[in-house]
């Protein structure tokens, strides 16, 4: 499989003793309670490098908490959370500053060299090459919702956390971006933990699918369908040629 080359991104990597499989994430009873209401009961969770996992559930279960634990954002969380690499998140809202230009709202905060021109490869990989200079305003929710992934990917994460990506997008839109999802999986092989509460969107998506019932993983379920993950979906393909 063509791994790329991220020089000091993994380190020497974290190993599980059973298959020695490289770890991304790994979480021990994780707890988070708001007031007196615990809405995490103890979660744990354990990714492999390069697998795509669906945390689904119910509005409320507690999905969105769990992935703000996950990405850093939440340090009221009780248990362990240990990431082996680095993150970046992408929510269902595209959350665009909209006084910068596209192409600034990815490179804010990018360290490293020419943060603008990596930007731009970044914007060229999800398709939006020619939006770079426009004003996150004038973008369509698909258009935005890429510019929210070009801006997490910029940044090379090991983990990529996104929360409804594509809740908003209308049925077409979100079959080309599981499609975009797939390819850019294919091209930089992240780790990924996907919330969604469309389970067709997890089982087209995930190697593996958690369900989080009232705040605790009551399935774990690996998705037996090989997938065409190096190539792009066929109706995604035909569909791009028509919309
Ligand atoms: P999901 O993403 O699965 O829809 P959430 O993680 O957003 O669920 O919410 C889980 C539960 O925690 C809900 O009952 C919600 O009202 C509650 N909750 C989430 N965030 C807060 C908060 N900041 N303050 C109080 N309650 C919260
Ligand atoms: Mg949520």
């Amino acid at each position: 499989a063509p791994h790329r080359n991220r020089p000091g991104a993994h380190g020497r990597g974290a190993h599980d003793g059973a298959g020695d499989r490289a770890l991304t994430l790994q979480a021990q009873g994780v707890t988070r309670s708001f007031g007196d209401t615990e809405v995490l009961h103890g979660i744990d969770l354990t990714l492999h490098r390069g697998e795509i996992v669906a945390l689904v559930g119910r509005s409320g279960s507690g999905k969105s908490t769990l992935l703000n634990c996950i990405a850093g954002l939440d340090p009221g969380h009780g248990g362990s959370i240990e990431v082996h690499g680095s993150r970046a998140v992408a929510f269902q809202e595209p959350r665009l500053l909209p006084w910068r230009k596209v192409v600034a709202n990815v490179s804010l905060n990018l360290d490293g060299p020419d943060p603008k021109s990596r930007a731009r490869t970044a914007l060229a990989e999800v398709g939006l090459d020619h939006r770079a200079d426009a004003w996150p305003l004038t973008l369509s929710g698909g258009e935005a919702q890429r510019a929210s992934l070009a801006r997490a990917l910029v940044r090379d994460p090991d983990l990529l956390l996104l929360d409804e990506p594509f809740g908003a997008l209308d049925a077409l839109t979100r079959l080309s971006a599981h499609d975009l999802l797939l390819r850019l999986w294919d091209a930089h092989r992240f780790t990924a933990l996907l919330v969604t509460h469309d389970v067709e969107e997890a089982v087209a998506l995930a190697d593996r699918i958690l369900v989080l019932e009232n705040g605790s993983i009551a399935h774990d379920v690996s998705v037996p369908l090989p997938r065409p993950r190096s190539r792009a979906h066929p109706e995604a393909v035909a569909l791009r040629e028509l919309v």
